[in-house]
């Protein structure tokens, strides 16, 4: 038996643990990956906006972390995948056959990127899907590539593949793109970059790696195809929910409803991070509700009361 067991080790969880460490909670943390630090292991720019700590990546961001890690008290198990979760019973099973019990549940799923569910897109990652332009631009320079989704992510990265690829061309489902002025200001006066508003991607083809997409401009038009070497795709980000959605109140995009002091539907669980869907998923915000929710199960626990 637990006090606390925290469901994903990125900022929001780890930061529960260092608190719930601190206020001598018996704590454990499981997380399905490999390593620690979730979403920041995708961040590939500079992070300078979190206060106290500059660094050159979100790698770089995470050495921070993962240097006190080890100094902690709390359990940590990466590599564990979650077979079942009964909120109100606070009980876990482990895909491994182990059952887990607590008093209190903390959920820092955070967020995946959205997938577009169509043919070639998990076939070709890594052949030709790019991850980040950041990252990944000197590898696709002199090659025409093509870029989906109207939001900043989107938009910003073809500003930045097109410093080096000959076209970038851009699909947007919706009739505007999204983006802030600053970037679509920039992508007017981009030669280098096409945007097609009111069109989807329906299929990423080739042979060993990506050669062409297919492009439906309005819905009941024919499809037609654009020879393409690489194809990012920046189409939004879903909550992590599909162990919990069931058993606690979401809203329509199935995040997690909490109140302020992080707690969801069901007394003694609790909600952090993006998952929580915060009006700004930061780092900070992560950590920031990471810190609530452990004060808040600490008094709870002190005080013998589930509810305020
Ligand atoms: C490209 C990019 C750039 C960014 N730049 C910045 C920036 O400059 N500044 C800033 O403040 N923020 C930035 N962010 C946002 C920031 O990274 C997130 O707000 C933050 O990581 C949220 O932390 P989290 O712990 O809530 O979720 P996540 O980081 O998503 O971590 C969730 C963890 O839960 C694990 N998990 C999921 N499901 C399960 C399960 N069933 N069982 C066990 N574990 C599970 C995941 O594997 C993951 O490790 C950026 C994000 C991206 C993608």
């Amino acid at each position: 038996m637990h006090d606390v067991i925290i469901i994903g080790a990125g900022p929001a969880g780890l930061s529960t643990a260092f608190w719930c460490d601190e206020l001598g909670l018996d704590t454990l943390v499981l997380e399905q990956a490999e390593r620690i630090g979730g979403q920041l292991h995708r961040v590939y720019n500079p992070i300078g906006n979190y206060l106290g700590v500059k660094a050159r990546n979100g790698a770089e961001f995470l050495e921070r972390f993962a240097a006190e890690v080890d100094d902690a008290e709390f359990d940590l198990w990466t590599q564990t995948s979650i077979e079942s979760v009964d909120l109100k019973a606070k009980r876990i099973s482990l895909a491994s056959g182990e059952d887990l019990q607590s008093i209190a549940i903390v959920i820092a799923t955070g967020v995946s990127p959205r997938k577009l569910g169509i043919p070639g897109e998990q076939e070709f990652a890594g052949k030709g899907i790019i991850e980040s332009g950041t990252r990944d631009r000197e590898l696709f320079a002199g090659q025409d590539v093509c870029v989906v989704g109207g939001g900043d992510a989107a938009v910003e990265n073809a500003l930045l593949l097109a410093e080096v690829c000959p076209t970038v061309t851009l699909v947007h489902r919706g009739k505007k793109l999204r983006a802030r002025s600053e970037f679509t200001q920039r992508l007017q006066s981009n030669h280098c970059i096409t945007v097609f508003t009111e069109s989807v991607l329906t299929r990423i083809m080739g042979d060993e790696a990506v050669e062409a997409v297919e492009i439906q401009r309005k819905a009941g038009l024919k499809p037609f195809q654009l020879a393409v070497r690489g194809v990012l795709i920046r189409v939004g980000v879903e909550p992590n929910t599909s162990l919990f959605s069931e058993q606690l109140e979401t809203d329509d995009k199935a995040y997690i409803k909490v109140n302020s002091r992080q707690e969801t539907s069901v007394p003694m669980v609790f909600a952090i991070g993006d998952v929580a869907n915060p009006i700004a998923p930061t780092i900070s915000g992560a950590t920031g509700a990471g810190a609530t929710a452990a004060k808040v199960i600490a008094a709870r626990l002190r005080t013998g009361r589930s509810h305020p």
